[in-house]
């Protein structure tokens, strides 16, 4: 680690409304893209001043999400693809923060506001941005993972239409926790799969980031769902956030798709699906009208074959592999759809937080970390060592600190490594 001073990072001399110089960032650079532990390093950078529509905000907590342990390890691809301008990334896409400086044009908000930040951004420009949805724009990014600047530092830039008031009943390191995972699974089901109550959900990964919302969104709309998890711990987790029922998916090890298997592996396989299909209905009383997939190759021909006819796959990731092959005659014959989805556009991250404003939907904390805690977080996800969310601080000098109505807060999950 470098010899940067971490004691001062929650101390400020400056007011709202003044930028200093300098700040402290955890910085990926091209020439140490690796595992996160090492990718990560601490530097003093220059603070981002707003330009017209933006908003330089004081992170106060940061969260973490999977896709700065893909910009660490610069695959599938390098981020410093995305931004070339720039040869440091601060990666980062969910905070809790205070509005420090507006640039030109910014008119609803001003300096001193608690607020959260969505992590979506698209040029104004576009057309596709003004009746289409900003996530079909040409200038479409992800802050802090397509861009630099994101919130693993003490200041961050973000575009003004990405913030959102910060839920008074949460604290720092829970308001900070969720943005990304929840607004994506949000879109996923509430847009994407017209979410109903009645309806049967299978949720891969249901433990995890996208899952403990995906889960809690089933609930509160009151469908029911299926989590696949890998412990009995991360199953009680499940059952806690309101799932019917899960599944140890390492009771199903011969299910999972490697790629190149013989035919009588393939066959073999397919019985291995067919048996999970079975448990599935077991829990829901009936094959799920949704699938929510993330886990990609390994998971994706038993997606479409567990399926009830006419249902939907909604997919946003492909953590096992991009590639993915299945057996097609179930997807027609069935007449199934497959849906792709990425995060979520600014009003369905408003729509969703309310949610949480209101206590319906709550974040799911593991662990909150010091700033000295992002490299470690990043590999721990990495190895899938954590469940639920992981939150660091930044400003807040300590946890607890922010809260200023009462609310239900994070639920907290108790086991992991
Ligand atoms: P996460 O917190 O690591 O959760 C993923 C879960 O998937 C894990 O808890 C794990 O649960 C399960 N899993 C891992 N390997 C598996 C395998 N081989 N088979 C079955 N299940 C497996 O990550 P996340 O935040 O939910 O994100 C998941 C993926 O979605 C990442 O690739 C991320 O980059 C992507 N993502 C995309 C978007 C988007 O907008 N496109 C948004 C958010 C996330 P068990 O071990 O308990 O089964």
């Amino acid at each position: 680690m470098a010899s940067v001073d971490l004691t001062s990072v929650a101390d400020l001399s400056v007011e709202p409304g003044t930028l200093p110089e300098k700040m402290t960032a955890w910085v990926i650079r091209k020439e140490r893209e690796g595992e996160p532990i090492d990718a990560f390093q601490l530097e003093e950078i220059e603070v981002p001043d707003p330009g017209p529509f933006e908003v330089t905000v004081r992170v106060m907590a940061a969260g973490v999400n999977y896709n700065n342990v893909w910009a660490a390890l610069g695959q599938p691809v390098s981020v410093f693809r995305y931004h070339p301008e720039e040869d440091h990334h601060i990666g980062g896409s969910d905070a809790s923060g205070i509005v420090w400086k507006v640039g030109t044009g910014v008119t609803r908000w001003t300096p001193g506001d608690e607020v959260i930040i969505h992590c979506n951004q698209a040029s104004y420009e576009d057309v596709e941005v003004h009746g289409l949805d900003p996530l079909a724009a040409p200038s479409q990014k992800i802050w802090g993972y397509e861009t630099s600047w994101g919130s693993f530092a003490q200041f961050t830039k973000v575009q003004a239409q990405q913030l959102i008031p910060k839920p008074r009943n949460l604290t720092w390191e829970e308001a900070a926790s969720y943005g990304l995972v929840y607004f994506t699974a949000y879109r996923m089901l509430i847009d994407q799969c017209h979410l109903k109550a009645g309806h049967k959900v299978l949720i891969w990964g249901a433990a995890g980031g996208l899952g403990v919302f995906a889960v809690q969104l089933c609930a509160a709309a009151g469908a029911e769902c299926v989590g696949v998890v890998s412990s009995k711990e991360k199953g009680d987790l499940v059952m806690q956030l309101g799932a019917t029922g899960y599944i140890d998916r390492n009771e199903f090890k011969g299910m999972m798709r490697k790629g190149g298997e013989s035919a009588d592996e393939e066959k073999e396989r397919f019985g291995e699906s067919r048996r999970f299909g079975k448990a599935v209905k077991e829990l829901l009383g009936d094959a799920p009208d949704i699938v929510f997939e993330h886990v990609g190759k390994a998971t994706f021909p038993t997606s479409v074959f567990v399926l009830k006819p006419f249902g939907k796959v909604v997919i946003c990731a492909g953590t096992t592999g991009f590639n993915l092959d299945f057996d097609v005659r179930y997807l027609w014959m069935r007449q199934k759809q497959i849906i792709g989805s990425h995060f979520a556009n600014a009003y369905e991250c408003m729509k969703a937080n309310q949610l949480i404003d209101q206590g319906k939907i709550r974040p799911v904390l593991w662990r909150t970390m010091g700033f000295d805690g992002v490299a470690e977080a990043h590999q721990l996800m990495r190895d899938n060592k954590h469940l639920g969310k992981i939150a660091i601080l930044v400003g807040a000098e300590k946890e607890g600190l922010g809260r200023s109505e009462d609310g239900p807060g994070a639920i907290k999950a108790e086991v992991g490594a």
